[in-house]
């Protein structure tokens, strides 16, 4: 995002200091063509990318946006379809659309075998269900920036899906987040920025950035009375399994 034109090289120069080793740069497709600039930052900076169409820009979709999408995924520069799902609490798009972009953008996953990476709020059971009914097992992949209840974690995991959690699991009142970041397999928690918003204390207020995800990790990990070096291995090992990545 624009927030980093100024400093992007520095800010990924801190989040290697930070230990940050694994990242993906999460693209989108909207009226500022939003993919070709994450693409064009992960190409520069050697980072895998996603690319999707995300619920709040849905009613841009279009059947060369998929189109677009499936040559991306042959092409092998998108190592994920995303963020792609339900947003019933901002509804910048209609529902009944974001419902057939949604479902046509996880059948796409399904046909070109690659993960999803889903955005949903407020829309816990609708997201669950579409996911089981397109047979999204198959795909993989992850609920970012997890908000949802105790439900919806135990279907996506019975998906296979791993859960991401962002700043918001160490602000006051996330107790549900943080019962869900307590309990869930170790084997299935990542943990992520959702830069520049959500920045977790001591930051909080500021451009969120990827060194402090360290903070996330550090929380996950008291949560669960283990070392952060336990939650940071399994976390770096799960992004790699999730995307399928062979190096960092
Ligand atoms: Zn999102």
């Amino acid at each position: 995002m624009a927030q980093f034109d100024a400093d992007r090289e520095a800010v990924l120069e801190r989040a290697r200091a930070a230990g940050v080793e694994t990242m993906l740069v999460v693209g989108g497709v909207d009226e500022e063509a939003g993919h070709h600039r994450a693409m064009t930052v992960a190409e520069k900076f050697g980072l895998p990318v996603s690319a999707g169409v995300h619920p709040h820009e849905a009613r841009l979709a279009t059947p060369a946006t998929y189109d677009e999408l499936r040559g991306l995924a042959r092409e092998k520069r998108i190592a994920a379809i995303g963020e792609i799902g339900l947003d019933f609490h901002y509804d910048h798009s209609p529902r009944d659309v974001q419902r057939e972009v949604f479902r046509a953008q996880v059948r796409l996953a399904r046909e070109v075998g690659l993960p999803v990476i889903i955005h949903t709020r407020e829309a816990d059971d609708e997201t669950a269900a579409l996911l089981e009914a397109e047979g999204a097992r198959e795909t993989g992949g992850v609920i970012h920036c997890f908000t949802g209840g105790a439900e919806l974690a135990r279907r996506a995991l019975a998906l296979g899906f791993h859960v991401s959690f962002s700043g918001i699991l160490t602000f006051p009142r996330a107790e549900t987040i943080q019962e869900v970041a307590r309990t869930a397999p170790l084997d299935r928690i990542l943990v992520e920025t959702d830069a520049p918003f959500l920045a977790p204390p001591p930051h909080r207020g500021k451009r969120n950035e990827p060194a402090f995800v360290l903070e996330v990790a550090r929380k996950v990990a008291a949560l669960r009375g283990v070392d952060v070096d336990v939650v940071g291995a399994a976390s770096a090992a799960n992004f790699r399994a999730l995307f399928r990545l062979t190096s960092p």
